[in-house]
């Protein structure tokens, strides 16, 4: 079972064996049904240490329902989830999401706590010492690049943009082992989320985290994934890197849903 070390690691992580290549998150056979309708069937999905998965696929497919899977925020009626190669329960889902930052769709931001109440709100609540607290938010400020004095600002009083990076910095506040992002750039305009894409790249790959994340746009799946999850009606259709799926499509709806969004690139030819 997983516990929290004083340090706020999962035991499984002091460890001295290397654990780059163990995975870190695996989903085996998840089925998971609303009011007796299926939201997923029989998903498997294993994602390995430092890598970027991209879950993608058409709204209502299921992306984020498998996230909350992930992080035990939802338990699968059959089929089981695995962090750190320890099975996700409703005992040690609390504790165990600890160590998966999480980035909700809409950024989920509380509107009448500050950016800095939003990001040091769970440091807080785990009485992490003042100063402790306020060096983390600097560190995380700088690498996000959000203005320091804006963290006292309300939500409503930040850019879209601003409001994302806000997200980001709480999901990262306790140093996570995964980071889950659901849409993390699904409303902003077309500069901004460009700005944001090249920055999230680099963080990722600074921090070397593992990271999931839910887009519909398959061009920034391929900008950040080494693995592609194409999911349809709860069900993977294909999983690989993107020029797999571009190359050699499983079936006829990866075919489709490529092309649907290469041709819409296409149109903009001369
Ligand atoms: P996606 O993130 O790919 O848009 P979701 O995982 O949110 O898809 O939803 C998958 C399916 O489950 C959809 O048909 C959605 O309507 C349904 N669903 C999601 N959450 C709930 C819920 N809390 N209650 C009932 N149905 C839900
Ligand atoms: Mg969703």
């Amino acid at each position: 079972m997983i516990v929290s070390t004083a340090s706020g690691q999962p035991t499984g992580l002091s460890s001295s064996r290397d654990l780059s290549a163990d995975p870190v998150l695996e989903v085996q056979e998840a089925s998971k049904c609303y009011d007796g309708v299926p939201a997923l069937q029989q998903v498997s999905l294993t994602i390995a240490a430092g890598r970027t998965a991209a879950l993608i696929g058409p709204s209502g497919c299921g992306k984020s329902t498998l996230l909350r899977l992930m992080n035990g925020l939802l338990l699968p009626d059959s089929g089981t989830i695995y962090f750190m190669g320890d099975a996700v329960t409703r005992n040690n889902a609390s504790v165990l999401r600890r160590h998966m930052g999480y980035v909700i769709q809409e950024g989920g931001l509380f509107p009448h706590r500050t950016a800095h109440g939003n990001i040091s709100l769970m440091a807080s609540f785990l009485g992490w010492p003042r100063r402790r607290l306020e060096q983390r938010v600097a560190e995380l400020a700088e690498l996000t690049r959000f203005p320091t004095a804006a963290l006292d600002r309300y939500p409503a009083q930040l850019s879209g943009g601003q409001c994302q990076r806000v997200a980001l910095m709480r999901a990262l506040m306790l140093d996570p082992q995964v980071l889950l992002l659901d849409e993390p750039l699904g409303a902003l305009d077309p500069m901004i989320r460009y700005e944001l894409q090249t920055d999230l790249k680099i963080i990722f790959q600074t921090l070397r985290k593992t990271v999931v994340l839910v887009t519909h746009d398959l061009a920034e799946a391929g900008h950040f994934a080494d693995n592609v999850v194409l999911l349809q009606n709860g069900r993977i259709e294909q999983q690989g890197p993107m020029g797999l799926l571009i190359e050699a499509p499983a079936t006829p709806f990866v075919e489709q849903f490529v092309n649907a969004q290469r041709s819409l690139a296409g149109r903009l030819s001369p």
